[in-house]
């Protein structure tokens, strides 16, 4: 095995793979190391927004016919203030939002990266050495191994252990969420050709949520990390069999995932030196938990950061990333703001 790379990235969510495919193309070695084996599950709704589908076509083609579950398209978000009274969010573009399996898209996003791939492979801690750093990582296959790179893009998602390193301080003071999900077979009218969020705080402590996908319907809550997510769970799955004709099959699937409050406090933890944080790793997430658009954008600028300093004497590549990802930092930001006024109320705030 290779064990010297001139960059590592840890994850092959959507912000690994576009950090990978940005750096391969500028002809950089890449190792992409995944602690699950591919195609692996992820906790999400599977909705690729306007932003996320024109990043996916520009930089990986489109989206394989694989990817997607039925419907195919979702119409947008229609977000209920009560049983009576919703608004809709058309998704923007000519035609909503591919509905897609994580598992399946983000394989195809790194398989498309150009990288060189390890999954079964966990980071398991790190330690910068000058100019280089240096991995220890746990592989299923081969079981402890070194790898040694220049640069490290950190992708693991919200629980990053890279952050947790680089800035404990900040892992102890925000402020964390639980996100839990079923997935039932059974009947529910709520129109499945659009996604559907309940804003009422009983259901949940940010809101309630309910798609479908293939023949499953999809519903979940979220609360703040040490509150019981089972009332919310049991109010919800009530509520919606009371309202919306909600009749429930076998249960094929429960799951849940932490996160944090970076996102709406804007606490962006961009990296430290030649170490550089992307996607949910760094704290971005928009409005309402969408989160794959900024974690494909902030995987190419920090590409794009770490292709301008690779040779170049005195270019710090995170000084550059925290220049070009702040529009970015801006946006997700002001998604939050926007949420706190359609919810009437703060959104991970306290
Ligand atoms: C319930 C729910 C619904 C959502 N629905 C949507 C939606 O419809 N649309 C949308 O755009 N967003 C949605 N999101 C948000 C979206 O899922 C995330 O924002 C997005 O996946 C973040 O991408 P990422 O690449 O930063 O991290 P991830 O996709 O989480 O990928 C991180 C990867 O790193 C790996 N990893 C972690 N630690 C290590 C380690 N130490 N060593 C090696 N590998 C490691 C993990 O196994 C994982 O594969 C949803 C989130 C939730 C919780």
């Amino acid at each position: 095995m290779k064990i010297k790379y001139d960059v590592v990235v840890v994850g092959a969510g959507p912000s690994g793979a576009a950090a990978a495919k940005g750096l391969t193309q500028n002809g950089l070695g890449v190792l992409v190391v995944e602690r699950k084996r591919l195609p692996r599950y992820k906790i999400c709704s599977g909705l690729i927004n306007e932003k996320s589908l024109k990043l996916t076509q520009k930089h990986f083609g489109q989206i394989p016919e694989e990817c997607y579950c039925r419907p195919k398209i979702i119409k947008g978000v229609r977000l209920w203030e009560n049983t009576e009274k919703h608004t809709n969010w058309p998704f923007g573009g000519k035609e909503g939002a591919p509905n897609v399996w994580r598992a399946q898209y983000d394989k195809f996003l790194i398989d498309r990266s150009g990288a060189e791939v390890r999954d079964g492979c966990l980071l398991k801690d790190f330690k910068v050495n000058g100019k280089e750093i240096i991995l220890y990582c746990q592989d299923e296959r081969e079981g402890d191994i070194e790898i040694r790179c220049k640069y490290l893009v950190g992708a693991e998602g919200c629980l990053s252990s890279i952050r947790a390193k680089l800035n404990p301080q900040l892992e102890r003071e925000c402020l964390w969420f639980l996100a839990y999900q079923n997935y039932y077979e059974g009947e529910c009218n709520l129109d499945p050709e659009w996604y559907h969020g309940f804003l009422d705080a009983s259901l949940g402590e940010i809101y309630a949520w309910f798609n479908v996908k293939d023949d499953f319907i999809v519903f979940g809550t979220s609360v703040k990390r040490g509150e019981k997510f089972g009332p919310y769970l049991k109010t919800y799955t009530e509520f919606l069999q009371e309202h919306f004709g909600l009749k429930l099959g076998r249960l094929v699937r429960k799951t849940s995932c932490l996160g944090t409050n970076l996102c709406a406090t804007g606490n962006f933890y961009l990296g430290s030196g030649n170490v550089l944080l992307v996607g949910e790793a760094a704290g971005f997430l928009n409005m309402f938990g969408e989160g794959i658009s900024s974690a494909l954008a902030t995987g190419l600028l920090a590409a794009q950061a770490i292709n301008e300093a690779v040779g170049a004497e005195n270019i710090q590549p995170l000084q550059i990333y925290t220049e070009l990802s702040k529009r970015e930092r801006r946006e997700t930001l002001a998604s939050w703001k926007l949420a706190n006024r359609i919810a009437g109320r703060k959104l991970l705030l306290d």
